[in-house]
């Protein structure tokens, strides 16, 4: 347990998730497994439609050509990621090894 403190309610601070979520994006996400939000359709990231024409990149799924992502840096650089049209990612295999919150 690292020094955070358990809230009133016994939630900790959102900072917390800084050492596992840099375990999980140290990896190449191609390879993640991923679920489609519109029609449930689970494939590879590296397997999704990807347009890069627009102001970002917008990835499609592959079985019904809906968005599952889009990825924009905006002036000043900051990145954008949406994943609404994403269930999840999974790393299968040897993946990441997450810190201990
Ligand atoms: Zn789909």
């Amino acid at each position: 347990m690292a020094s955070q403190e358990f809230l009133s309610d016994g939630h900790l601070d959102g900072s917390v998730l800084a050492g596992p979520f840099a375990d999980v994006f140290v990896h190449d996400v191609t390879v993640a497994d991923t679920q489609c939000v519109h029609c449930g359709h689970e494939g590879p990231l590296a397997r999704l439609l990807v347009y890069v024409g627009g102001p970002g990149i917008v990835a499609r799924c592959e079985q019904c050509g809906q968005v599952m992502l889009r990825l924009v840096t905006t002036e000043g650089g900051a990145v954008h990621l949406d994943l609404r049209g994403t269930v999840r990612l999974t790393f299968n295999g040897p993946g990441p090894s997450l810190t201990e919150v």
